[in-house]
């Protein structure tokens, strides 16, 4: 059986949409934007790049947000990222960082936000970690990011019910019960695989696409894509190497 969620199944699955801009930053302005493409880079950003290239070279421009997060915020990766065209945003998680205290969740905002103008950021998306909890974006209920300089968030900006929105939370689409806090009001489609998606792309079942993808969880190795597939124990990852030679899609539970 086939395996997804590689570099090459994504690859198809830019090749079905039409070209073109899929940023916030763009579709914030533009009504008639088919879609957009949001990567949140949660962990080291190693795909990054090969991903954004091969967005480049499929004509599609996207936007990905970074963490500021020692061993994450790499200004060398983000620059890379941007000088390819793409939009280039904050992935925030200050009410994480001040446990909750919001106006030290709003001084560390504006410190971080400071840094992602090197780079010309216009837009922000939180980061939803399943551990904490606190939800980001609650910092916006009594305050406005407008103040700031900030043209849009990843969700709050977004009216869901416009857009088919697909998720690879948890590594695979739209799964429900643990997309935790990758809640939104829209309607949430159970999909299989991503050439799923594809073939109602192709379709033109789509209208308009809003498509979150994690680029850790995108890999050719078999080895990351093991661990990705697991997100288990070292044991269980060796486990599952045999197991993805033997039959990948048919283990694929965790
Ligand atoms: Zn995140």
């Amino acid at each position: 059986m086939e395996r997804d969620f590689t570099m090459s199944k994504y690859k198809e699955l830019l090749q079905s949409l039409p070209k073109g801009d899929y940023t916030l930053e763009s579709a914030l302005k533009d009504e008639e934007q088919f879609g957009i493409i949001r990567h949140d880079v949660d962990r080291p950003p190693k795909n990054v790049l090969p991903l954004a290239r091969m967005e480049k070279e499929e004509g599609i421009r996207t936007t990905y947000y970074f963490r500021v997060k020692k061993d994450l915020f790499n200004p060398i990766i983000i620059s890379k990222v941007k000088e390819m065209g793409h939009e280039v945003g904050y992935h925030y998680e200050v009410l994480d960082k001040a446990r909750g205290d919001r106006k030290k969740a709003l001084e560390i905002f504006e410190k971080e936000w400071a840094l992602f103008q090197e780079w010309d950021a216009k837009t922000i998306c939180m980061h939803g970690n399943p551990l904490s909890g606190y939800v980001n974006r609650d910092l916006w209920k009594d305050n406005n990011f407008t103040k700031y300089g900030v043209e849009g968030e990843g969700y709050l900006s977004v009216d869901f019910s416009k857009y088919e929105y697909f998720t690879d939370t948890s590594r695979k689409w739209n799964l429900k019960r643990l997309a935790v806090k990758d809640r939104i009001n829209g309607k949430l489609r159970e999909v299989k695989s991503t050439d799923d998606i594809i073939e109602k792309v192709r379709k033109k079942e789509i209208k308009h696409i809003y498509i979150l993808t994690h680029p850790s969880r995108w890999n050719d190795d078999l080895l990351p894509w093991a661990k990705e597939l697991s997100l288990q124990s070292l044991k269980n990852v060796v486990k599952y190497q045999i197991n993805v030679y033997r039959n990948a899609q048919q283990q694929a539970e965790y």
